[in-house]
């Protein structure tokens, strides 16, 4: 399953609890390209710059990194993809991919979002270092103030990249290069629309109807 949408959307949030309710695995281009940064590794150090713009890390890239990790052992259940494809270059080398490797593409969620809001949304962010889990100063503060629910350990961190400027260009990227998806996809009858501005157990509840009607 692919989560369509704009910066801000809920993509990794949403994932993430359709992870524990699917028994699917998260597969975050975002989140990968990042561990290639932190690693330092050569795809990290070519995509650093590109992510703190908010500019999109070339096709080819993406989809090597993507083929490579979908050959992994527990990549072969079920996956929540976040993030990826992300141009429509990314979803025909993603369609390509699919046969070769004989796997089955079931439903394009696209969250649809109010642009106004997203700003906010981005702005007050923030995750578990540690264990990942996302929070926001205003929608969904920790039960202790720096602390994470989930795994206890305090190493909040915020994303380099959750800037108002790298968000502006983010945006843009997902318009010019992301938002003819949505076409690709209707085309194939493959998309199922939700809204992406409900409450987060309200989006989830509607990801589940339309995967599973
Ligand atoms: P995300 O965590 O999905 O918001 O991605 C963070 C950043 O990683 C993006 O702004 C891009 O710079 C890069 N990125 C993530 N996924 C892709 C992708 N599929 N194609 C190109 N760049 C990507």
């Amino acid at each position: 399953m692919i989560l369509l949408g704009p910066p801000g959307a809920g993509k990794g949030t949403q994932a993430r609890l359709l992870v524990d309710k699917l028994q699917l695995m998260q597969l975050s281009t975002g989140d990968m390209l990042r561990d290639a940064v932190a690693a330092g590794t050569e795809t990290g150090l070519k995509a650093k710059e590109l992510i703190d713009r908010g500019d999109l890390v070339p096709d080819d890239i993406v989809v090597g990194i993507v083929s490579d990790r979908l050959d992994d052992p527990d990549a072969q259940d079920g996956i929540i993809f976040d993030g990826f494809p992300r141009t429509l270059g990314q979803a025909d080398a993603f369609e390509a991919m699919l046969s070769e490797k004989g796997i089955r593409l079931d439903a394009v969620v696209e969250m649809r979002c109010d642009n106004d809001q997203l700003i906010e949304r981005i702005t007050g962010r923030y995750t578990c270092g540690n264990c990942g889990e996302g929070y926001h100063s205003s929608y969904k503060k920790p039960k202790v103030e720096n602390v994470c629910d989930v795994c206890g350990r305090s190493e909040m961190r915020q994303r380099e990249d959750d800037t108002v400027e790298a968000f502006r260009a983010r945006l843009l990227n997902y318009y010019k290069d992301t938002a003819p998806l949505i076409g690709y996809y209707h085309a194939k009858n493959a998309l199922r629309i939700v809204d992406g501005m409900a409450a987060i157990e309200d989006v989830t509840k509607q990801i589940d109807a339309v995967i599973t009607a």
